[in-house]
């Protein structure tokens, strides 16, 4: 289907786009567009004025800042995945990064619309809550900082408030062991089951694994009963098992065309069993 009729607005400051966005409430902002046009396409979305960030200078940071990565919300998937900041520091990152899409969508599509679409088959979504990050949005009422743990709240729904526009995404970057999974139907489609697993290393201890799973489940979350098996012991392949078998239950499956509840609970299970030993194999 072709777009509708759209009004657009392209701001040189985040004051201004705060402006025009609270000024609408049909108002939306525009990224790298490869979620929101789809949608718009489909008639599911009809805002009013487009209002795109690209002209606002800096908004596609990636630089190191003390322990953290600071990383704008235009930084595109291709800019990140091809950084070597983030494969130095966040190698978590660039592993999922590759399995988004197709090199065309991670030319255009963005870190800041990733976060904010808050697809629960999303690689940056997934990433940004096991390594604990957070997001820094903005609006006319001023700056507010939210941690990954509360981003993610539902199937596409963020805590964003509606006026609110991301501006820095932080991950800490220490010494941790991590894995990564992922399965898909076809290389580039989005995956039927993610999980990102990030371990403390022997310098940092046996508590603080953070699990998170993806595309099977409603929304992106941590799988708190495999963490609750692996804090405090040494990793090894039976306490992996143990630990993606309490993960596996705990969660929530959708059932849809590409598979069945039944089968994406045994997609996830053998999914954090490999991962869990994948990370283990890095501590
Ligand atoms: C065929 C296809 C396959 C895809 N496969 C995958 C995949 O495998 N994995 C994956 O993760 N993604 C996939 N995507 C989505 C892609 O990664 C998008 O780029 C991404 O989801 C959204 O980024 P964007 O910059 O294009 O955002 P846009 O489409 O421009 O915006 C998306 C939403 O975010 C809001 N938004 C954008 N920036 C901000 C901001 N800074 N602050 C607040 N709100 C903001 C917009 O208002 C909109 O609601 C796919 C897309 C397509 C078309």
């Amino acid at each position: 289907m072709k777009l509708p009729a759209i009004n657009y607005a392209s701001p040189s400051s985040m004051e201004e786009a705060c402006d025009l966005l609270s000024t609408d409430e049909d108002s939306k902002i525009i990224a790298g567009g490869q979620s929101l046009l789809p949608v718009m396409a489909m008639r599911l979305a009809q805002p009013s004025v487009l209002i795109d960030l690209a002209k606002i200078p800096g908004l596609d940071a990636i630089e190191e800042s003390g322990n953290y990565m600071r990383l704008g919300p235009m930084a595109t998937h291709t800019s990140i995945l091809s950084s070597p900041v983030i494969s130095k520091n966040l190698p978590l990152m660039s592993a999922a990064g590759k399995y988004i899409a197709h090199r065309q969508i991670r030319n255009r599509g963005t870190l800041g619309g990733s976060l904010a679409h808050g697809d629960a088959a999303g690689e940056w979504p997934l990433v940004l809550l096991a390594l604990d990050g957070l997001v820094e949005v903005q609006s006319v009422r001023g700056k507010r900082t939210i941690e990954a743990d509360d981003l993610f709240v539902g199937p596409y729904m963020t805590s964003l408030a509606a006026d609110e526009i991301i501006t820095d995404v932080w991950i800490p970057f220490r010494p941790r062991a991590w894995g990564y999974g992922e399965f898909a139907r076809r290389a580039g489609d989005y995956g039927l089951a993610n999980i990102a697993v990030v371990l403390p290393t022997e310098d940092t201890g046996t508590s603080g694994a953070r699990i998170t799973v993806g595309g099977s489940v409603g929304k992106i979350q941590r799988v708190t009963a495999a963490e609750d098996v692996l804090n405090g012991s040494e990793v090894s392949p039976e306490l992996a098992k143990q630990a993606a078998e309490a993960g596996a239950s705990e969660l929530s499956y959708i059932s849809d065309m590409h598979g069945s509840a039944e089968f994406r609970r045994g997609l996830v299970q053998e999914l954090l069993r490999r991962t869990i030993v994948e990370a283990g194999e890095r501590i």
